[in-house]
């Protein structure tokens, strides 16, 4: 392998960890695709006119050890101070069995979205207590696994009830109680869909002009009303009622359900996520079962498998956005998966009365603060409360806020005369007595004497909740440990297997990138902290912005957007933003390929703009004579085209410069999808193609794990021009309104992907690239004949990802997709994308991270499903009983009576499965259509599980 000395010094000390294949597999790899160098193969691939010309450069790998050091370095300039700011963001404790068990164990943080439900049914178990626990608490029926923070879940159900209200009204009403975040997400999100935003108190709320309001219970400055008269009237005028809701004080408080709420929302934070700066945290939404169909985001129920036992699975799938595209109910792809089982496994850990008592316990302190602060003649507001009160300091706030930072404490500025105090799980006699030391109290915490409670009497809640076993565990640690395994073994993560899915870039991540994660310095702070406090933060998003500056060779970021698909939102705003500063603001039409992710359409709908789609030629590239075509019919209108580059089937398409020129001859604007950035990182800048604007998954290129469908991070780079347009925020100086609830996303993640870019370097990153594209045309190869490439260059080439031809078995041996997919777990494999872009295919993605012992496993496993195809196709087996048909394969079929026309081993011991290390599915095929047909989205009586 001829590196240059440099090369081989960047590979051999900082990057082995990370990229697979070691330099002699490599030679092999490349002498299967029929290339002798790897640089001979990218140059085969990576069409010249798009190719970077300067390598990316900030120094030198750095080793393992120096790279902890530097970090460490920068999150000592964050200031841990105690941070009583509330405004939706708590101290919490995450309990250290959650924390080593779940947080930094692989088997969870790096498991897929569970699309393919047989190797998924435990994560889906731990999101199915998770909506179990936010039904229970907010009284409602049915609640999705995760949306991606409160504010946007907020929005998500403003247009939720846009869409579900008989009111025909355009007007949605916000109580000015509501987060500032909230209400300016809201705002952000109801502009470009036409509908008026009116912000008020409740008193003032006039539900005949509205189609629906929202209420935050308890109020961001403290107080708790009942909204159960108000929700009425909204009712009588045919307009639904949202209420966000703290799932704490839902535990004291009557639930919105009780209220006669349509839809609650909330943040699980302070169920044990830490504060990490604004996220990543899982955001909750339920509604009563008549709305459940234009719910956003996942939901999982319960149905059979093909043996009739209980299975888990996603429900509901076919409302997604990859399927309805600019029908769907809204664009969201990656939510937050990981956070959401944190949060279950906190209710589980804890038990209702567990969570009774931590709510008890803040609320007593509150009580205790007012009373103290009452004592020195303060006056608090409101009367009664959860665990937020208000002071009025008048000309002392200054001296209030400074002596409380000296106090080692964060209190919220409201405005020039209030102060806000929210106390929290974590909030000791000694923080209290710190309070009233900066509002000048000499005085101790007598907490032991004073058991005083202050909530409104009329909202105590006498509804049971968390009723159900499994949060009855016996409290042993025991017990919990024990659980958590027994779920994390039923699933297939990267710790166990590859997992080639099309367009996700499943790469491992190094162990050392998530270290820092739980650091203080980085997950302690609260989002509204001084600048001053957080200086560490800001280092490391401007270094890891310049970075990818670098690379993408966009001039600015945004780190705000929680998701590709937020990206795609926040792109899309800053274009539109872009337009409107120009007197265009008309421009509404956007051009995007038919083979497009399905998230691209969608995101377009939600900034009211027209999808006019563009036709792929027999090669699956763009059309361009119809893209010329459309673009200069919608000339005068046209907004912007989006397209993704490399092309969705997998390809580096030539004529991408002459669809941006196009696009910008027709005064639109390029927004490149850079979901596939693992194939450019070095080679090739979506900002010199042509590029106006893209956005960035940080959990695929950028190694932040999957987390079983989030936490995820959407950054978006955007040329100069449009620099002026990207999302603002409340809480610093801003133009534009923000699309998330925190000013930087989630920001305590951001050391995974900065860590990344300091342990490769610019070298190290490149070279991951062309291992990438390696791997892939590998397959490819290995494969022609048996499962052929769809698409390729003239060269023949693919880029990181190859889309398996698998529909001639299906024509000959009645053997789908779904067939291969779920066999594939026999051979130890998650599936790769199946059916998309296009449908009867599955798309391979193996990534730099897969050693060449684990792709060859893969490719024997394929050419031996392809064997068994050819068995059926030559009559040598059934068609309908078969390892296919039958597949997945588990430990009770071998148990039971063995009739089938093929032997026990043959079904479960195929090539590419251990022997020893066998991965056993837990079920047997799950049966969606069932589990549709009978909805179940909470956990299953008890005697469900009698077999188990
Ligand atoms: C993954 C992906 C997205 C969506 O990203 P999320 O983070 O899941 O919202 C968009 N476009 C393409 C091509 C993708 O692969």
């Amino acid at each position: 392998m001829g590196f240059k000395l440099t090369d081989y010094e960047a590979y051999d000390f900082a990057n082995r960890r990370h990229i697979g294949p070691t330099t002699r597999e490599m030679a092999d790899m490349l002498k299967v695709i029929g290339f002798k160098k790897l640089d001979e193969l990218i140059d085969d691939t990576v069409p010249e006119a798009i190719r970077q010309k300067t390598p990316l450069d900030w120094g030198p790998a750095m080793t393992e050890r120096d790279a902890l050091y530097h970090m460490k370095e920068v999150a000592k300039k964050n200031k841990v101070l105690t941070s009583l700011i509330g405004q939706g963001y708590y101290g919490t404790t995450t309990p250290p069995v959650i924390l080593r068990n779940i947080l930094e164990n692989p088997a969870w943080y790096t498991a897929y979205t569970p699309y393919q439900p047989e190797i998924s049914q435990g994560r889906l178990e731990a999101l199915l207590n998770f909506q179990t626990m936010v039904s229970d608490l907010t009284g409602l029926d049915i609640a999705n696994a995760s949306l991606l923070d409160e504010s946007t879940a907020a929005a998500e159900a403003m247009t939720m009830a846009k869409r579900s209200a008989k009111s025909k009204s355009d007007i949605f009403f916000v109580d000015e109680n509501c987060h500032p975040q909230n209400i300016a997400v809201i705002q952000t999100r109801a502009e470009p869909l036409g509908i008026e935003v009116i912000v008020g108190a409740p008193d003032d709320l006039v539900a005949e002009d509205v189609f629906g309001a929202i209420f935050q219970y308890p109020g961001t400055y403290g107080h708790v009303r009942d909204f159960t008269d108000l929700i009425e009237n909204l009712h009588d005028a045919k307009a639904l009622a949202v209420v966000a809701a703290d799932p704490l004080a839902l535990a004291l408080l009557k639930s919105p359900g009780e209220m006669g709420a349509d839809i609650a929302i909330g943040s699980t934070q302070r169920f044990g996520v830490p504060l990490g700066y604004g996220g990543p945290h899982a955001a909750y939404m339920a509604t009563r079962d008549a709305f459940k169909r234009s719910m956003p985001g996942r939901i999982i129920g319960v149905s059979i498998d093909s043996h009739g036992n209980k299975a888990y699975r996603l429900a509901l799938q076919t409302r997604e956005q990859h399927i309805r595209r600019e029908k769907a109910n809204s664009n969201v792809c990656t939510a937050q998966a990981l956070l959401a089982v944190i949060a279950s496994m906190y209710a589980v850990y804890h038990g209702p009365d567990g969570i009774k008592a931590i709510a008890q316990s803040v609320h007593r302190k509150t009580a205790r603060l007012a009373k103290g602060l009452e004592s020195l003649g303060y006056k608090v507001e409101p009367e009664v409360f959860f665990d937020t009160i208000t002071v009025n300091v008048g000309p002392l706030q200054g001296v209030v806020m400074n002596a409380a930072v000296t106090g080692g404490i964060n209190l919220r500025k409201i405005d020039d005369d209030r102060v806000g105090i929210s106390l929290d799980e974590q909030t000791r006699p000694e923080t209290i007595e710190a309070v009233w030391r900066a509002f000048g109290g000499d005085m101790e915490d007598d907490s032991e004497k004073n058991r005083e409670y202050r909530l409104p009497e009329a909202n105590l809640r006498d509804s049971e909740f968390l009723t159900h076993p499994i949060f009855h565990l016996n409290r042993a640690e025991a017990e919990i440990t024990r659980y958590m395994r027994r779920l994390a073994d039923r699933d297939l993560a990267l710790d166990r297997a590859m997992i080639p899915l099309g367009s996700c870039t499943m790469k491992l991540n190094a162990t050392i990138e998530m270290i820092p994660v739980t650091w203080p310095e980085f997950s302690n702070l609260h989002p509204f902290v001084p600048a001053d406090q957080a200086e560490g933060y800001t280092q490391m998003i401007d270094d890891l912005n310049d970075k990818l500056c670098q690379i993408t060779g966009y001039d600015a970021i945004s780190q705000q957007p929680n998701s590709g698909a937020q990206g795609e939102y926040a792109g899309l705003l800053t274009i539109r933003g872009y337009h409107a500063s120009r007197g265009e603001g008309h421009r509404n039409i956007c051009l995007i390929p038919t083979s497009a992710h399905g998230t691209n359409p969608a995101s377009a709908q939600m900034v009211g703009w027209k999808v006019v789609p563009v036709r792929a030629d027999e090669n699956g590239n763009i059309d361009v004579a119809d893209f010329r075509e459309k673009a200069e019919t919608h000339s005068e209108n046209l907004a912007a085209c989006m397209i993704t580059y490399p092309s969705t089937h997998g390809v580096f398409e030539e004529t991408v410069n002459e669809v941006c020129e196009v696009t910008h001859k027709h005064g639109g604007q390029v927004y490149i999808d850079g979901a596939n950035m693992n194939a450019m990182v070095g080679l090739s800048r979506p900002g010199d193609i042509g590029g106006d604007v893209s956005h960035l998954n940080l959990h695929k290129t950028f190694c932040i794990p999957h987390g079983g469908g989030g936490p995820g991070m959407g950054p978006i780079g955007v040329k100069a021009h449009l620099a002026p347009y990207l999302p603002g925020h409340p809480e610093r100086a801003h133009v534009m309104g923000p699309v998330s609830s925190a000013p930087f996303g989630s920001p305590s993640i951001l050391p995974v992907s900065w860590a990344y870019c300091l342990l490769m370097g610019g070298a190290g990153l490149t070279q991951a690239t062309k291992v990438a594209i390696l791997n892939a045309n590998y397959i490819a190869a290995r494969l022609k004949g048996a499962f052929d490439t769809l698409y390729t260059s003239d060269h023949g080439r693919v880029a990181h990802e190859c889309i398996l031809d698998t529909r001639p078995v299906a024509e000959s041996a009645g053997v789908t997709v779904d067939d291969i997919a779920k066999r594939l777990i026999d051979n130890g494999f998650h599936a790769p994308t199946m059916s998309w872009p296009v449908a009867g295919t599955l798309m391979v993605e193996p990534t730099e991270s897969e050693p060449k012992a684990e792709i060859d496993r893969f490719c024997e496993a394929m050419l031996s499903i392809r064997a068994e195809a050819k068995d059926i196709a030559d009559g040598k087996i059934d068609a309908e009983n078969n390892p296919l048909k039958n597949a997945p394969h588990t430990v009770a079929d071998l148990v039971g009576d063995w009739d089938r026309p093929y032997t026990r081993k043959e079904a479960c011991y195929p090539p590419g499965a251990f022997a020893v290390d066998k991965y056993w599915p837990p079920v047997n095929r799950v049966d969606n259509a069932y589990g549709d047909r009978n909805l179940v989205c909470t956990c299953p009586p008890m005697s469900d599980y009698v077999d188990e």
